[in-house]
């Protein structure tokens, strides 16, 4: 019998569609994984609710949750910080239950290093120009942030080999049940006796 929970952490270049994917997957009701919500010095989006998307913060809150060491990870991204509240993490795992982040690449890779046991899951876009396309549509970003996403995009595709699974995003219900399928597979493997 299972203790404590598996940290799933799902990552990949901004504007791949981590965000769809995961509203999706928490959207089916048999989805037994908690979502930690991150904080950002980034502004809300139109529609986005604090507590919900995010924990918003201003930088000088963030740098008191870094210097408190308050934060599983964090890195700053396209000018803002993102982080990973670390008692909520370790709560929940402690608890038994599965813990969803969904990250950039750099915070995953902190991540790796603190639980070499979590299950990483790459989200990868089927080509560098659908990414592009992706992001221009979403009409979010001005075109600087787009140009910075995207260099940091390519950067990001490199380390894909650093990952459990790497899961293409060509459509969203194939790339949840790909993600469900992973997981499951896991606490198979994991279980045994
Ligand atoms: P966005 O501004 O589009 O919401 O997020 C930008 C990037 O930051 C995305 O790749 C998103 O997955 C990532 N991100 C969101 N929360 C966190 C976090 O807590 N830590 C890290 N390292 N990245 C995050």
């Amino acid at each position: 019998m299972r203790e404590r929970g598996l940290l799933i952490v799902l990552s990949g270049p901004s504007g791949v569609g981590k965000g769809t994917v995961r509203k999706e997957l928490f959207s089916q009701n048999d989805t037994k994984f908690e979502y930690s919500i991150s904080m950002t010095t980034r502004l809300p989006r139109a529609g986005e609710v604090d507590g919900v998307d995010y924990f918003f913060k201003t930088r000088e809150e963030f740098e008191q949750l870094i210097s408190e060491d308050k934060l599983l990870e964090w890195a700053e991204f396209v000018g803002n910080y993102y982080g990973t509240p670390v008692d909520y993490v370790e709560k929940t795992l402690s608890e038994g239950k599965d813990v969803f982040l969904e990250i950039e690449v750099q915070g995953a890779m902190q991540v790796r290093k603190k639980f070499p046991d979590g299950l990483f899951i790459f989200l990868a876009p089927p080509s560098l120009s659908e990414l592009k396309n992706r992001i221009v549509t979403r009409g979010t970003e001005t075109e600087d942030i787009i140009e910075g996403r995207m260099k940091v995009a390519k950067e990001e595709i490199i380390m894909m080999s650093a990952y459990d699974y790497v899961v293409e995003n060509d459509s969203v219900t194939l790339a949840c049940e790909r993600i469900n399928a992973i997981v499951l597979a896991e606490h198979c493997r994991r279980e045994r006796v």
